[in-house]
């Protein structure tokens, strides 16, 4: 048994009240790779912002748990090495699937797990979660919880159609199981192909699809039943079509890539949302940067010459989300 405390790491509880006080939301960045973490805690630190590592099940097996568990340990000795004397860094469970998934990332030094029943009907989210949140709190580990369905594909999680979640259902979810956070579904959804070009009209000045609104009215409502209750949102890349752009001009084929745009998710941050979910920008930052590399120079296989850019590539997303998006720059102690 490892406690996330051991390795330097924090829970969400603070963080999430600061966020919720402070009108920002935190950025959970999914990472499977060192390119990836490096990129995560160097933005972090130089806009002084807290972070959420975030790992999904899969994840977790394409990086092997005892790994994982060292650089997460790693990422907090990196970032004071950087300068940062009081980091703030989580490391959470992207869609855990079981208890004992959950449990046993609590036993090798989480410091914060989703427990996804989201797709089970209400009881049984609540038996579960509940269980989840009764084994994590011996420890000091936070969960979140989630209602309603989010459309898309991530990692093992998939859905065709989103189902808004019910603000009725809401209080009674997070009273029955102690959860510390809870995801929602109000229109973002996970991958690159969030909307098909139906669902979407053209700007006229850019020629770029625009998606539909996300559902602030569902939002409104679960903030209405639980003030002050810390919301996540999931699925909530933007898909720079600067990035869409480079990757299909470098022999790349992603066809109508479309996300949520930052407007909407800044205006969400100044909300109850304490935290965003950004994996698939991540994912085109890394993908057009080795793109680009490999159709300049056709010669080149040293892995740190295309690493290295897309490191670098990743680095100036996640601050520009920091700064830009989240509002989540200058909230660490000196
Ligand atoms: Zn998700």
């Amino acid at each position: 048994m490892i406690n996330y405390k051991d390795l330097g790491l924090v829970n969400t509880k603070e963080m999430f009240a600061k966020a919720m006080k402070g009108g920002y939301a935190i950025p959970a960045f999914n990472f499977n790779n060192m390119e990836q973490l490096q990129a995560i805690v160097k933005a972090a630190v130089e806009t002084k912002s807290p972070v959420i590592l975030q790992v999904s099940k899969g994840a977790r097996q394409y990086a092997n748990q005892t790994l994982l568990r060292y650089m997460a340990e790693g990422a907090v000795a990196y970032a004071k090495e950087l300068g940062c004397k009081h980091p703030e860094i989580v490391l959470h469970l992207d869609h855990g699937d079981s208890f004992e998934t959950c449990k046993s990332c609590i036993d090798m030094g989480f410091s914060s797990v989703m427990i996804d029943g989201s797709h089970l009907p209400f009881e049984e989210n609540v038996a579960l979660t509940k269980k989840v949140v009764d084994y994590a709190h011996q420890f000091g580990v936070t969960v979140e919880g989630e209602l309603g369905v989010l459309a898309g594909v991530e990692d093992e999680v998939s859905h065709e159609h989103h189902t808004y979640t019910d603000p009725a259902e809401v209080v009674e979810f997070v009273t029955k199981t102690g959860c510390d956070s809870l995801a929602i579904s109000i229109g973002t959804s996970h991958g690159a192909f969030k909307f098909t070009p139906e669902q979407c009209h053209i700007d006229e000045k850019t020629g770029r699809l625009v998606p539909p609104p996300l559902a602030f009215d569902v939002l409104d409502g679960v903030m209405k039943e639980l003030p002050g209750f810390p919301i996540v949102l999931h699925g909530s890349s933007s898909v720079p079509q600067e990035e869409v752009e480079i990757i299909n001009a470098n022999g790349g084929a992603l066809k109508a890539a479309i996300g949520i745009p930052e407007e909407e998710l800044r205006k969400a941050a100044k909300s109850s949302v304490c935290k965003i979910n950004i994996d698939s920008d991540s994912r085109l930052a890394m993908t057009a940067a080795i793109r680009k590399v490999f159709a300049d120079s056709p010669a080149e296989f040293d892995p740190r010459k295309y690493l290295g850019p897309a490191r670098d590539n990743m680095e100036k997303l996640y601050k520009e989300k920091i700064i830009n998006v989240l509002g989540s720059d200058n909230k660490l102690e000196d």
